[in-house]
């Protein structure tokens, strides 16, 4: 005869299994925002977060740094220095997107 035993695991109701698969990181996605987002006539060029990979033969290839952590050691995720700027665009001195267009501006007064 099997004597009842407690559950030492005893965590209260279960979940249920989960019916759909995890929403996966967004693998294809290669900017942070849409291209056409960011300033006016801004590109990826002129973007701080645009940054190179080399691959093992010297190749280079363009990625966003906004993205890192979503890199692919493939195409997918480079970018193109001359796409226009997106939302998450900062000027490559090291300014805020406010700073650098109020700096603009000033240096247009002067
Ligand atoms: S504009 Fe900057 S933040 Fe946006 S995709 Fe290009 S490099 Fe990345």
């Amino acid at each position: 005869m099997i004597a009842s035993q407690p559950d030492l695991f005893d965590i209260g109701e279960r979940l249920s299994e989960p019916t759909e698969a995890e929403p996966r990181p967004p693998l294809d996605r290669c900017t942070p925002a849409l291209s056409g987002t960011g300033p006016e006539n801004q590109t990826c060029r002129s973007c701080k977060n645009k940054t190179a990979t080399f691959s093992g033969s010297g190749k280079r290839f363009l990625k966003c740094e906004v993205m890192r952590r979503h890199w692919t050691h493939g195409g997918a995720t480079d970018i193109k220095a001359r796409w226009d700027a997106c939302s998450h665009w900062r000027p490559a001195t090291g300014e805020t997107q406010t700073e650098f267009y109020e700096n603009a501006i000033v240096k247009r007064q002067v």
